[in-house]
């Protein structure tokens, strides 16, 4: 693929900044993009075009309108599905049958997931009863925010994106978005399709660098910003905490995991082990949802870690484009470092390796990527830092238990809060134990699985807020209270 120029997308136009940084391929290690970094002085632009496309046509534009342009945004992308599947595969270097099965249909499907809900999305109404016996009507209205910074991660670009924008345009607001510097790409291709379907200059705004010092504070702490929606790391949330304190912004937080899942002697066991070993490695462990730490009964503990090494020697690290590929590498070599720094860690700590804990050797270009083996250990007690900390890599540790509250009381013993699984063919321990997980999404004999009206995040250090069907329009819009006195 030829290098390609990632520039910023302001008020309409794409620019170019002085200042530039160099995308490399975490599967070769190749040049993948030269992308424009954007100063403050770039940021205030953006949030100044967006705070007057909020007086603009958009502002005034019919509900209706506003729907069919999502739908004519969903269709944008379909329309350049190849070149979204082929800009997200050279960012993140995953299999292109993840990129063309979730990331791009997912990105297309909230746009229209949106403008659905949208659509019928109503206000709370009452009547009140007054000592004068007339009464009143008390009604709330919806308004847009305003201009929403949003930012995001480098693990699922531009389905992550996407679930943001598509509420927040839904509810009429405009954006400032910012994708992670180490997956600019399918962003900037999205604004060429918002350009082509006609969302008016200003409404959304595509600015590319990093964090700290750069152009995600500058939007932060940027006081024309009403609101920031922000997908990463639970450090990262924290220091945006900081960072929007002073304006007071509202704040949507997704952030990081580490995650259960729980696996009864009585469960179905090929579907546990398939269902289990998908969870942990795919994306390459790179999902916030993916469990790290699994809790087995043990009648089945032997049986189960043989399935799951099985499983796990099973992937297939291709080239991104070969149909056999069914794992990618990390997303940099930067990442890379912390995730052997965990495989190196373990060891210290004790653990006995059953498969993996090294990086895989291709003889050819793939050593200059960010390859790392699927890993999976067993042997550290739940206080390790292995067992506790987020690692965002194709690990999990294992471990045994005896009764059904042991296995809850381990998996409730995080600061994290995201997602949990349990695997189990008794109905009313399902329900049980999922119940009982202290997180924001509780999944029993599936993973990942989701109807997207409901709500999405994550309790404790995982999270603030929901995102999801009437959770998100609730976020990107403020309500006004009228009150009219009859
Ligand atoms: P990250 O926090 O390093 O970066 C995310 C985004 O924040 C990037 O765009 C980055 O440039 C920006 N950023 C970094 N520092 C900033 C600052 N001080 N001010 C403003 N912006 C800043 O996260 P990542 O490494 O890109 O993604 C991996 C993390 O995301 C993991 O912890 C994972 O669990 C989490 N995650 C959570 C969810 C969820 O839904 N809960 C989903 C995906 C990923």
């Amino acid at each position: 693929m030829n290098v390609q120029e990632r520039k910023n997308y302001i008020n309409g136009r794409f620019v170019g900044s002085a200042k530039q940084f160099t995308k490399l391929s975490p599967v070769d290690g190749s040049e993948v993009a030269i992308v424009h970094e954007a100063d403050r002085d770039m940021v205030d632009q953006a949030v100044q075009a967006a705070r007057g496309a909020l007086k603009g046509p958009w502002g005034r534009m019919p509900l209706q309108e506003r729907v069919d342009l999502l739908r004519r945004i969903a269709a944008g992308i379909e329309a350049r599905f190849e070149d979204f599947v082929a800009a997200e595969v050279a960012d993140t270097g995953k299999p292109v049958s993840l990129a063309s099965h979730l990331d791009i249909p997912r990105g297309a499907a909230n746009f229209r997931v949106f403008a659905d809900i949208v659509r019928t999305y109503g206000t709370e109404s009452y009547f009140l009863d007054t000592p004068d016996g007339k009464g009143a009507v008390n009604y709330a209205i919806r308004k847009p925010l305003g201009v929403v910074g949003v930012i995001s991660p480098w693990n699922l670009p531009l389905l992550l994106m996407t679930w943001k924008l598509a509420p927040a345009l839904a509810c009429g607001n405009t954006i400032v978005a910012k994708p992670s510097e180490e997956t600019p790409s399918t962003a900037t291709l999205l604004a060429e399709v918002m350009h082509g379907v006609g969302v008016p200059p200003g409404v959304f705004n595509v600015i590319h660098g990093f964090g700290p010092d750069s152009a995600g504070e500058f939007i932060t702490t940027h006081d024309g910003v009403d609101g920031i929606t922000f997908t990463g790391e639970t450090g990262t949330g924290s220091a945006i905490m900081k960072a929007v304190a002073p304006t007071v912004k509202p704040v949507s937080f997704e952030l990081g995991g580490k995650n259960a899942g729980i696996v009864f002697a009585d469960c179905d066991f090929d579907a546990a082990v398939a269902g289990m070993a998908n969870a942990i490695f795919s994306n390459c462990g790179q999902v916030c949802l993916a469990p790290e730490r699994v809790y087995v009964e043990r009648p089945l503990f032997e049986r189960f870690l043989a399935g799951l090494k099985q499983k796990a020697e099973g992937y297939i690290m291709g080239w991104p484009g070969e149909a056999k590929t069914s794992m990618g590498p990390l997303i940099s070599k930067l990442h890379r470092e912390k995730v052997l720094s965990y495989y190196e860690l373990a060891r210290k700590e004790g653990a006995t390796v059953v498969t993996g804990g090294g990086v895989p050797k291709f003889g050819d270009a793939r050593d200059n990527g960010a390859y790392v083996q699927p890993t999976l250990w067993t042997g550290l007690p739940e206080t390790a830092r292995t067992v506790r900390e987020e690692i965002f890599g194709p690990c999990a540790h294992i471990a045994p238990f005896d009764k059904e509250e042991e296995a809850i009381a381990m998996a409730n013993d995080t600061r994290y809060g995201l997602a949990s699984t349990v695997w189990t063919t008794n109905l009313s321990r399902g329900h049980r134990v999922a119940q009982a997980m202290e997180v924001g999404i509780s999944w029993v004999n599936c993973w990942f699985l989701r109807d997207l009206r409901t709500p999405f995040g994550g309790a404790k250090l995982s999270g603030i807020g929901r995102e999801g069907g009437l959770h998100s329009l609730n976020f990107y819009s403020e309500p006004t209270n009228v009150c009219v006195k009859l």
